[in-house]
């Protein structure tokens, strides 16, 4: 029987990221994916956020997917309300989605990508991995696991034995169904329909300048729409309240109504969806554990959905790699469920928040006219956008707040990402930490009996210092903050057991 450590089921970007952390640290993965290509039909997540970018600059990948995106980086960093994309501008907001740098809080910006773009890039970069097997146009179909691995059978034919299996296989699990989990939550009742359409000239035609997203608030067409791809001339809209059947009706004449003119828009392809707030009763089933859509879902505003399932991905690469290297303990991999699910609970439930103000719940009488009542529209309409919908676009705590505090395997007091800081040479201070552990040391910091409480435990650390600051910081690989202190702990051989589980 064909034999491997990780399966990892699902090729899209929650597997790929897994596979791509997995395979760059030794581990042998095989990736189970049914497409046999990437379709472009869908571009769903369009905002890659800071958090993601951060892992990508990690694996060198960050200006490989900037060099790739429609959008290039300082297109825009605005999100417009409008009563039609050629119509009044009721309220903007900028520096939105992590598209703009703050100072040193970050080393990367968000980036605006189609999820095609990003999916394509991992593929490439998993396809080139010597450590990973990709195997296209396959499916799980069966799963059995026993105290020492997990029989997989691929298509009721080929079986392949693994150490491990990440269910990353989106929203219709197979993975979630064979280990016996289940979504728990709830489901919108309004419908939406997305479509890709290509319109040449329309962006020369909108009157509020770039954005990346611009809302329409009129009672013909509440939808959200922004560019796909300049140079192809498409654009991206979410007609909200529209169900398939209407959607494929009336498409192009919900375009013309969200522009506001006519456009002679061609509808290239459809997509009709519902949300859903759905959080798994059981991330993790033995050695099978549940990642990506296959986990959790939320509404897509904010765009959180994709990145949180990245860093699922990250959370349990580093894990599983260290204890099939031998490093690892059990405790780490119980940790994963402790320290990912309330970062999903509270993206399920900021972006429910979110779902609450669409473009429809903000029209009003006398938005477009002319007179002081249409003044008076106006201002109450910007005042209602800046007040119910900031949260979204300035979400910035959320997605870098990704602290595992009180997670079993970090210190008391820490488990907060660690703050990132522009070293004085111009590096980004995550560039100097180690693939395993890294400990950051300030001026006079005898760090001699923590280092060689790694070393005795076989734990892959690495040191550097911290220019300023009087408290040593101990770094995981996903650059958490495992352990903080001004002095190195009375007992280091505990603290190496409890972080790496
Ligand atoms: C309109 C919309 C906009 C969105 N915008 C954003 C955004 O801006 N930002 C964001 O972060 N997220 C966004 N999302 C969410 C994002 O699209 C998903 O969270 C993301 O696709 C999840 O990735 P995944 O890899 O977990 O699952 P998927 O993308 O569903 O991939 C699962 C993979 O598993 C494969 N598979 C299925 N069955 C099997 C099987 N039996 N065996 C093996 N493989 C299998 C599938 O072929 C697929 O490739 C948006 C979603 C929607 C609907």
């Amino acid at each position: 029987m064909r034999r491997t450590q990780v399966l990892v089921a699902g090729g899209g970007p929650v597997g790929l990221a897994a596979a791509v952390e997995l395979g760059r640290r030794g581990v042998e993965c095989l990736v189970v994916e049914p497409r046999a290509t990437v379709s472009h039909a869908r571009p769903r997540c369009k905002t890659v956020n800071v958090r993601t970018m951060e892992h990508l600059r990690r694996w060198g990948l960050a200006d490989r997917l900037r060099d790739r995106a429609p959008l290039p980086r300082g297109f825009s960093t605005d999100v417009v309300f409008c009563t039609s994309l050629v119509g009044r501008e009721l309220s903007r907001f900028t520096g939105v989605l992590g598209l703009a740098a703050q100072g040193g809080r970050f080393p990367e910006v968000g980036q605006q990508a189609p999820q095609y773009v990003l999916e394509e890039l991992l593929r490439e970069v998993v396809l080139g991995l010597d450590t990973v097997t990709v195997a296209l146009g396959s499916r799980v179909s069966g799963l059995v696991q026993d105290a020492d691995g997990v029989t997989v059978r691929l298509d009721d034919a080929e079986s392949v034995r693994a150490d491990h299996v990440l269910g990353c296989d989106g929203p219709r699990s197979a993975v979630r169904g064979l280990v016996g989990a289940d979504y728990v939550g709830e489901h919108a009742l309004r419908p939406n329909f997305g479509m890709v359409f290509r319109a040449p000239g329309l962006a020369e035609r909108v009157p509020h300048g770039p954005a990346v997203q611009y809302w329409t608030v009129n009672p013909q067409a509440p939808a959200l729409l922004g560019p796909l791809d300049p140079a192809a001339g498409t654009w991206w809209v979410i007609t909200f309240g529209v169900d398939r059947a209407t959607g494929e009706r009336d498409g192009a004449a919900l375009i013309d109504a969200a522009v506001g003119s006519p456009t002679d828009a061609e509808v290239l392809s459809t997509d009709p969806w519902t949300a859903r707030m759905q959080l798994v009763d059981r991330a993790r089933v033995g050695r099978v554990f549940l990642a990506g859509d296959a986990a959790h879902l939320n509404p897509p505003f904010g765009g959180h959905g994709l990145n949180t399932g990245i860093g699922d991905a990250v959370d349990l690469g580093w894990k599983l790699a260290a204890v099939l290297q031998g490093w690892g303990g059990p405790g780490l991999l119980d940790s994963y469920e402790a320290e990912r699910r309330p970062v999903q609970d509270r993206v399920v439930k900021a972006a429910s928040e979110n779902m609450r103000t669409l473009s429809g719940d903000l029209v009003a009488d006398d938005l477009e006219a002319d007179t002081p009542a249409g003044d008076a529209a106006r201002r109450l309409a910007h005042q209602r956008i800046q007040d119910m919908k900031s949260a979204e676009f300035h979400a910035l705590d959320l997605v870098l707040d990704v602290g595992v505090a009180g997670s079993p395997v970090v210190a008391d007091g820490a488990g907060d990402r660690l703050p990132h800081a522009w070293l004085p040479d111009g590096r980004s201070l995550y560039d100097v930490l180690g693939a395993g552990f890294t400990l950051l040391t300030p001026p006079g910091f005898a760090s001699g009996s923590l280092v060689d409480a790694f070393a005795r435990r076989g734990v892959p650390l690495a040191t550097a210092p911290l220019p300023s600051g009087d408290e040593a910081l101990l770094v995981r690989p996903d650059q958490h903050v495992a352990w903080r202190g001004g002095h190195p702990p009375a007992d280091p051989l505990s603290l190496v057991e409890r972080v790496t589980g």
